[in-house]
């Protein structure tokens, strides 16, 4: 029986204890250490913290129904790596930042969403938007499942997983403005000065015809999209946040607790060995 029939069937959930989820229905080993495998910028922290990431994954899991969509068949392989990558954000805050949050809607691939806004001068406009993921307010969340495996390309932070759900933080406080509610030591003026710059700096680049490495997806929508964007690229490719965004590395460094970049000696993740727990190379101090 699949892992999530058999968490199905033990419904309704809430009324079980987390302990008793976590004892009875962790995901398997071999199939956690194919995730990490898969995508191995899951095991970029340490054992106490990857052991965190295994367990909100299993609760997850209990919690958030996955609902199938356009002849997609959900494997426990692929409700796994969607949850591993969903808990990523989460590992300070824990899953009650996702409360709100409904069900997880997969789709095979990207989908045309058709939208209607209307202007100041009262004209509706119609338009068609090709979307990998979204998350909505207090809805589902969509994701294309093409593209989370796009994820496991390291080349350039992508990971739609990541960014819907970094969506979803920023949503916490009602206002979707690419800040999200900060620990007491961030201060909201110090978060939106140094995001700002990192903005300017990105858009800049943009705008003088660089090929970034940083989504240029970052620029559309001022923090917005910004803040899901280098989301993604901490936790995908930290590396290189750290190098061309330190100011914003160093931020969402304090905001999510984590450091993934410290354990990487020259930025090659292919020197990565989950089964290992180490790199290959030196690790930095
Ligand atoms: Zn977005």
């Amino acid at each position: 029986m699949s892992l999530l029939a058999r968490l199905a069937r033990h419904l309704p959930l809430r009324w079980r204890s987390e302990a008793s989820i976590l004892e009875h229905r962790a995901i398997p080993d071999s199939l956690w250490a194919k995730t990490l495998a898969q995508y191995p910028f899951l095991a970029w922290r340490s054992l106490e913290k990857r052991e965190r990431l295994r367990a909100l994954s299993t609760l997850f899991l209990a919690r958030k129904q996955f609902v199938p969509a356009g002849g997609v068949h959900i494997t426990d392989d692929m409700a796994v790596a969607i949850a591993a990558q969903a808990c990523l954000p989460v590992l300070r805050l824990g899953l009650g930042a996702y409360a709100h949050m409904g069900h997880i809607v997969v789709h095979p691939d990207q989908v045309v969403a058709h939208r209607e806004v209307m202007d100041d001068a009262g004209v509706v406009h119609r338009y068609d938007e090709v979307l990998a993921g979204e998350a909505m307010p207090d809805g589902p969340v969509m994701l294309s499942w093409h593209d989370v495996q796009q994820a496991r390309d390291l080349e350039h932070g992508y990971n739609v997983v990541v960014h819907e759900f970094a969506h979803a933080l920023d949503m916490l406080d009602g206002h979707l403005d690419g800040t999200p509610p900060l620990p007491a030591e961030i201060s909201k003026a110090h978060w939106q000065d140094v995001m700002w710059q990192g903005f300017d700096r990105h858009s800049e680049a943009l705008a003088r015809g660089e090929d970034t490495w940083l989504d240029p997806y970052a620029a559309e929508a001022g923090l917005v999209e910004f803040f899901p964007v280098v989301t993604e690229a901490f936790f995908v490719a930290p590396w290189a946040l750290r190098a061309d965004f330190s100011d914003v590395y160093t931020l969402l460094s304090r905001y999510f607790e984590e450091d993934p970049a410290a354990l990487l000696a020259s930025g090659d993740a292919s020197e990565w060995h989950p089964d290992q727990g180490v790199f290959v190379g030196s690790l930095k101090a």
